[in-house]
């Protein structure tokens, strides 16, 4: 039996597009609610019933939102150009060693979000 076991985070900062025409509205800076979902894929254990414990995701993911709450993303090394898809794969490289990890997911908006899955 194979599960995703997937736990949602928050955290408010700020930032800027830099690659965009200066005319766009993501040039300028401005914050989000950001929200950042980890998946991690695996077997269940038949004997615990459970393929890891959630709280394993939390204690994994909670340095990496100490670094980016109420912080300005661009100024965070590796950050430079604080899109989506930049932060999807910083979060995944400081990820690497959690069991099963599948899927960094972060969305700026409520409909709109970035799936990476470490390709
Ligand atoms: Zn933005």
């Amino acid at each position: 039996m194979i599960v995703d076991l997937v736990k949602e985070f928050s955290f408010e900062a700020a930032h800027r597009l830099t690659q965009v025409a200066l005319d766009h509205k993501c040039a300028r800076l401005h914050g989000h609610s950001f929200k950042c979902e980890v998946a991690v894929r695996g077997e269940v254990d038949p004997a615990t019933g459970w393929f890891i414990d959630y709280a394993e995701i939390t204690e994994a993911f909670e340095p990496i939102r100490l670094q980016l709450d109420h912080y300005y993303l661009n100024e965070i090394e590796g950050l430079a150009n604080a899109t989506s898809e930049n932060l999807a794969r910083w979060v995944w490289e400081k990820l690497e060693g959690l069991k099963g990890l599948h899927r960094v997911t972060i969305r700026e908006t409520c409909a709109a979000r970035c799936d990476y899955f470490g390709e």
